[in-house]
């Protein structure tokens, strides 16, 4: 029967496709398609991998003390039982032959098939089963791990994420997939699981509560990425309007690449630079091929995620960070130091306590926790540091509020110089620093930024957090998120306005600049210099293109003179018609 979930928009158009639902145990093993040719070789895999974990069953029974309770005895064979059960073993041979799943999705897919069966049933005894299953499932990847071929990223052609969060580190493995959409049922609009979806640049909603639940395996769902809508099963009528407005849709991005390669600037001639955030060294060239004139924000925490022990290397960051600076062959690279915390844990910290605290955003996030650990943060300068000989880099850091945050921070940069010099190893002697602005402390008390640093970036999604006090990973205060805020505009046009006085460089690398309903806004507030995901690029293109800032002007006082919800939304009005 269809229905109709809704939640919050993250990442623009419509994707139609079968659910994929994904456990969050099935996040953590592989996710690849077969080749049709290694289909045996894959069902083979799996049987050697139940071999395995018979023996180690018949083993630890063998093993059992006499006097051991003779329960443990029972509770062996019944994991025993399951590991030969039919329904596990033949039905995830199947998904692995029908869906051409490697085995870990098929066993995965599998194990979240049969305990939603389990959760449905009223005895609690057979409901306690479900551990079992669990059991003997983590028992068969264990097996199979370290035996894993390479991963092939096949075709998911079909398929739309649904899940009931995605850490961001999980949503970055999605990246080389071809995923149609995802839903998620927490989340807000600029959470980093959030952020990651919109930089694969296809449809996505989040907060979408109770998706999970409510979506079925396989069902077929639409997902509206601009209204944040899931419809499911949809009525065949239904199908077809959307399957209309997406051939819409993709002819609209079509003519849009029209504008690739004309100049960024308004109708009255002034330049505007566009440049790409990204999280990833190879998603320089997405940068490239939507047409940036530069990397504005490079988010290297992002590298640090996925990294089980430790940290990686000075010499691995270095590789990336040139690599990134390589591949924009001269553009600025804006590379932002470590922003951990809050939403962003790392897995080779955990346990650290950092991210236990009751509330992390206000905690050791970004700069504190690198200033807090300076050994890693002079690690990560020097890579930066030594990457700047390979192009044209630029240091940005994150969270800054307290001018001791700022000496320290440029000591530690000088630090890392002298310890390059001994070494011999070159760098950029005229590198340049930035802050971000993502604090209202630091938007009011910009003279201190102004006097140290070489340039400012205005971080409108903290910025939004802090000025509103609300978890913008929160989709229980989601509603509350409001970039058009009067206190979150006040501080923008005053960041832009001071820095402009001081001729101090300063861009936006919120979330803020990559949405086209605010472009002219920001045009308007004085704004040169917008930095959004690549896929974001041509559209805020193509409303510079068709603005005369002398237009602006007056509309924009008006929206910034407007404190009361009407007047906002009717400067808003004459703004865009302006
Ligand atoms: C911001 O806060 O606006 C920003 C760009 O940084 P992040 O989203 O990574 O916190
Ligand atoms: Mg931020």
């Amino acid at each position: 029967m269809p229905f109709t979930l809704h939640g919050i928009p993250v990442s623009r158009g419509i994707a139609i496709g079968r659910a994929y639902l994904i456990a969050p145990a099935a996040l953590d093993v592989d996710h690849y398609l077969v080749e049709l040719s290694q289909i045996e070789a894959e069902i083979e895999r799996f049987r050697v991998a139940l071999k395995l974990v018979e023996q180690e069953l018949d083993t630890l029974r063998a093993d059992l003390a006499a006097d051991a309770p003779s329960e443990m005895g029972a509770f062996i064979g019944v994991h025993l039982m399951i590991l030969n059960d039919v329904m596990l073993v033949q039905e995830t041979m199947d998904l692995i032959r029908t869906r051409r799943f490697n085995v870990e999705w098929a066993l995965t897919e599998q194990l979240e098939r049969l305990t939603r069966h389990f959760d449905e049933v009223e005895d609690e005894y057979l409901r306690e089963r479900k551990a079992d299953i669990e059991q003997v499932v983590e028992r068969v990847l264990k097996a199979l791990a370290g035996a894993s071929p390479t991963p092939l990223h096949g075709s998911c052609d079909e398929m739309i994420v649904v899940a009931h969060d995605i850490a961001p580190a999980d949503m970055l493995q999605f990246k080389g997939q071809t995923f149609q959409g995802f839903v998620t049922d927490l989340g807000g609009r600029t959470s980093h699981t959030a952020i990651v979806a919109r930089s694969l640049g296809i449809p996505a909603a989040v907060g979408v509560q109770q998706a999970s639940a409510l979506i079925r395996q396989d069902d077929l769902i639409i997902v509206d990425g601009d209204h944040g809508v899931v419809i499911v099963d949809p009525a065949p009528i239904v199908l077809e309007e959307y399957t209309y407005r997406q051939s819409e849709m993709a002819l609209e991005r079509r003519k849009l690449q029209r504008l690739k390669f004309s100049p960024t600037q308004t109708l009255c001639g002034s330049r505007i630079q566009l440049y790409a955030n990204i999280e990833l060294p190879e998603d320089a060239q997405a940068a490239l091929e939507a047409g940036a004139t530069g990397v504005g924000l490079f988010r290297t925490e992002f590298l640090f995620m996925n990294h089980k022990d430790q940290l990686p290397e000075e010499d691995e960051q270095f590789e990336a960070y040139k690599r990134a600076a390589e591949l924009m062959n001269g553009l600025p690279v804006t590379i932002r130091t470590i922003d951990v915390g809050a939403d962003k844990p790392l897995d080779s910290l955990s346990g650290d306590g950092y991210e236990t605290a009751a509330n992390p955003a206000l905690g050791l996030r970004a700069i504190r926790w690198s200033l807090s650990e300076p050994q890693m943060f002079l690690t990560q300068l020097r890579a930066i540091l030594r990457a700047s000989a390979f192009g044209n880099i630029k240091i940005l850091i994150p969270m800054l509020a307290h001018a001791q945050q700022i000496d320290q921070t440029l000591d530690l940069i000088r630090e890392a110089r002298r310890q390059l010099d001994d070494a011999g190893l070159g760098y950029d002697p005229n590198i340049q620093v930035g802050a971000m602005i993502e604090i209202p402390a630091a938007a009011l008390a910009l003279p201190m930024f102004l006097r140290r640093l070489d340039f400012l970036s205005i971080g409108t999604n903290d910025l939004i957090q802090y000025t509103l006090a609300i978890d913008r990973a929160d989709n229980a205060v989601a509603d509350l998120y409001d970039p058009l805020h009067p206190a979150v505009l006040q501080l923008i046009a005053h960041t832009l306005r001071e820095a402009k006085r001081a001729g101090v460089p300063v861009s936006v690398c919120g979330e803020m600049a990559g949405d086209p309903q605010l472009t002219r806004l920001l045009l308007g507030m004085g704004l040169t210099e917008f930095s959004m995901h690549p896929s974001q690029l041509l559209v805020v293109k193509q409303e510079i293109l068709r603005s005369q800032l002398k237009a602006l002007e007056k509309p924009v006082a008006d929206v910034l003179a407007a404190y009361e919800p009407e007047e906002l939304q009717a400067a808003l009005g004459r703004l865009a018609q302006a």
